[in-house]
């Protein structure tokens, strides 16, 4: 049996994932505790695992747009989240020591905490890797090949946070992503771990939406997720898009109020959040911010995507989807009510993005990403030094 502590970033795309490796952890008699903010700590506790709860709940949004106050609020509170995340580590390690510390790399200073005390880390990282392979394909696709090929020496970690990460010490790097969707997959050591997906909320409905209605009709899902907020200007055109049609339109506004879509048509449905593990079950189509969760939990079900990411990871993703043609990326100022009737018609009737769906759902399928990382954890803790 061993003993893990988790110290994961507090938000709905880097906890969900982690829920699905601690219930067969705990399942198989490991102990796992995790440092986590209230607002999670109901669903880390369902899993088994002992919940260390930190003092304020986290609700990380980023702005449409940006907004110099908005940003300085963002930066003071994410420094108060992380002294308290530390604090709470520091006081868990000092009477209990457990075989593994393993953190998100958006908490780098869990590394040196852990150190002090003598304890071995793992990294949890709930999108792709980094390395200075992957910033240099990225940079050389905008500024061409030989500033990327520059960028391809190892000095070039320290120009992005989460490569030193990747870089470091651990026992073991588990990735929550299929080496399909990472850039330059081939270039990291046997420590880094391709796990994914790791979908880890349970596919439950919740009785507030029309499930009956749901299960009849082509359902077209949209979400640009719980993070990046999209206002009016963008659900406006998907609504014209697809109001008074055949399809059923569900969408989760995440930070923005459902009212702020104004009166809709009886077929389109708007909440905050749904239940999108579920819905994809019965999704025809999904309109996706491509965060690495999302994509995952829609290429498991099967679900083509219209593909419309906003930062760096989105945009690799939603290109790769696209590459293994079960999805179309677009940019946000491209929605057009026509344009997304015939890219809905394209992506639901064309025989060959059904088949990639499925080849990609069939690959999924037959991996268990859970087991995969339990069982990379509980190895990494009979290493007296890291395997490569
Ligand atoms: N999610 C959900 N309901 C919603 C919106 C999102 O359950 O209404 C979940 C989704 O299933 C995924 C996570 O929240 O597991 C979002 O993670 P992702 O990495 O896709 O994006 P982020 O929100 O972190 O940008």
């Amino acid at each position: 049996m061993a003993d893990f502590l988790f110290v994961p970033y507090s938000s709905h795309g880097h906890v969900n994932p982690l829920l699905s490796v601690l219930r067969e952890l705990v399942a198989c008699g490991d102990r796992a505790s995790v440092i986590v903010a209230p607002n999670f700590a109901d669903a880390v506790e369902e899993t088994g695992a002992r919940v260390l709860r930190l003092p304020a709940t986290s609700n990380v949004i980023v702005p449409e747009r940006f907004d110099p106050v908005d940003e300085c609020q963002r930066l003071f509170k994410t420094f108060a989240d992380r002294r308290a995340i530390w604090a709470l580590l520091r006081g868990e390690l000092r009477h209990r020591l457990p075989d593994l510390v393993i953190y998100d790399p958006m908490i780098p200073r869990v590394f040196g905490i852990a150190a002090e005390h003598g304890v071995p880390t793992g990294l949890f990282s709930t999108t792709y890797a980094q390395n200075e392979h992957v910033i240099a394909s990225t940079v050389g696709r905008h500024l061409g090949a030989k500033v990327g090929d520059l960028l391809r020496r190892p000095w070039a970690r320290r120009l992005h946070p989460w490569a030193v990460e990747t870089a470091r010490d651990h026992r073991v790097v588990l990735i929550n992503a299929l080496p399909e969707l990472q850039p330059a997959a081939d270039t990291f050591g046997a420590r880094v771990r391709f796990v994914g997906p790791l979908t880890g909320a349970r596919a439950e409905r919740g009785d507030d939406l029309p499930w009956t209605e749901i299960e009849r009709r082509r359902v077209l899902l949209v979400s640009p997720g719980t993070v990046f907020t999209r206002g009016s200007g963008f659900f406006g055109p998907i609504v014209e898009a697809f109001g008074d049609s055949e399809w059923l339109v569900v969408i989760a506004t995440g930070p923005t109020a459902p009212e702020a879509l104004g009166p809709l048509p009886p077929n389109v449905i708007a909440r905050r959040s749904v239940p999108q593990i579920a819905l994809l079950e019965h999704a025809d189509l999904f309109l996706t911010h491509a965060g690495m969760n999302s994509t995952l939990e829609a290429l498991a079900a099967g679900v083509p995507m219209i593909l419309v990411p906003r930062i760096l990871d989105q945009r690799a993703n939603a290109r790769r989807v696209a590459e293994l043609g079960a999805g179309i990326q677009l940019d946000a100022k491209q929605l057009n009510p026509e344009l997304l009737r015939l890219i809905a018609r394209k992506l639901t009737t064309d025989p060959a993005v059904r088949a990639a769906a499925d080849a990609l759902r069939a690959r999924i399928t037959a991996q268990n990403g859970p087991a995969v990382a339990a069982a990379a954890l509980r190895a990494s803790c009979r290493f007296d030094h890291a395997p490569g």
